[in-house]
């Protein structure tokens, strides 16, 4: 997700963060609840003590929100899948899962969660805001975050990807199929399909307002909705497009795509002939270091970069680069999605093929991107 954030805390050691757009959202609906659902269920209060009360539900709303995100990552991590963290956003909450699930019951178990966990908690709420004898403003409060947790289940269980229904759904498909890339494909069309439905729902809903047809009230969730089709449509795209990639990696092991002519940089050059030599000339982002086809490293233009330019007539490249290490290098046959997800994962550009110590090719982004080209797949 783009844009600032700030981690606000950790739970069960998962950190959690919010994203600018949620201040956005935490206003609207604390605006939306001062002036509207408040004074509408405890008349004749002081307008300070809606907005302090307004303000504790809107807290309380985000609060549920993460306990919904919180059920899936427990189940997520019982599969021993790293939970990156939980971010908080306009639309709501997303767990950042850094492994697709080991298989369909896995990927049913950890969807459902949240929504299980959802509806519990809206279930809690409402039994307690109905039975149990306390205040009025207990009551409304009760009310309104049972419902919303009750209505966050509901809605989660659209059978579109990347919701939570939709994950469901790509479990039944995954498990029907056997093919995890096609059952995303075909989960993400139905979330663009129910993307469109929603946009058309809200639409309507605010043509009904603005003509007068349909009552006051519903006009804010109208604009709402088509902002929540729209924004499903697009995540479901970018899904189907990556599972439309990944499909064509899936086959295709790092030898078939990797650079076999590769430019390797000695070991004890200075950085400032390393920048002449080789970072200028060639214009590429980051070289392996070697030594008699050994891989030593690899030197990229920020380890440059973090060295003060008085010093590169001194320092050598052997001084300044990433020494090999797990996450430098690959081997030969690793699965080319595998590849493609570790360097995403770690925001690397390219990484050192090595067969038995050896230098044997280097395997870029770009290259992976030149070879789906070359195949006729869009990026
Ligand atoms: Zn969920």
């Amino acid at each position: 997700m783009g844009g600032p954030h700030w981690q606000i805390g950790r739970i069960v050691g998962i950190p959690i963060t919010v994203h600018v757009s949620w201040f956005v959202v935490f206003g609207f609906v604390t605006w939306s609840l001062a002036t509207g659902y408040l004074p509408d269920m405890l008349p004749g209060l002081p307008a300070p003590r809606y907005w302090l009360m307004a303000a504790v539900a809107a807290l309380l709303l985000f609060g549920s929100v993460l306990l919904h995100e919180i059920g899936h990552s427990l189940v997520a991590r019982r599969y021993r899948i790293p939970i990156g963290q939980i971010t908080l956003f306009v639309f709501g909450g997303v767990a950042q899962m850094h492994r697709e699930p080991p298989g369909p019951r896995a990927e049913f178990l950890i969807a459902i969660a949240g929504p299980i966990v959802s509806f519990l908690l809206g279930g809690l709420l409402l039994g307690l805001a109905t039975t149990a004898r306390m205040g009025q403003g207990l009551v409304a409060l009760g009310i309104l975050l049972g419902s919303v947790n009750i209505q966050l289940g509901l809605f989660n269980l659209i059978p579109g990807f990347p919701l939570d229904g939709g994950r469901v759904l790509r479990a039944g498909l995954w498990a029907w199929s056997g093919d995890f890339h096609r059952a995303t494909r075909q989960a993400a069309l139905a979330g663009q399909g129910f993307g469109i439905v929603l946009g058309v729902v809200g639409t309507i809903l605010l043509a009904g307002a603005a003509t007068g047809a349909i009552p006051g009230p519903l006009t804010a969730n109208g604009g709402w909705i088509v902002l929540i089709g729209a924004f499903l449509f697009a995540a479901a795209r970018g899904s189907r497009r990556q599972a439309a990639l990944l499909a064509s990696l899936a086959k295709v092991s790092v030898e078939d795509l990797m650079v076999r002519n590769v430019v390797t940089i000695p070991p004890d050059l200075t950085v400032e002939e390393a920048v002449a030599r080789y970072f200028l000339p060639h214009g590429f982002e980051g070289f392996p270091v070697g030594e008699a086809g050994r891989f030593l490293g690899m030197v990229t233009i920020h380890d440059v970069q973090a060295v003060p330019q008085s010093q590169w007539p001194w320092r050598s490249v052997r001084d300044v680069m990433e020494p090999r290490n797990d996450d430098t290098e690959v081997a030969p046959s690793t699965s080319a999605v595998t590849v493609l997800e570790q360097m995403l994962r770690e925001g690397r550009g390219r990484l050192a093929v090595v067969q038995d110590g050896l230098l044997v090719g280097l395997v870029t982004r770009s290259g992976i991107g030149r070879f789906l080209q070359l195949r006729g797949v869009r990026r």
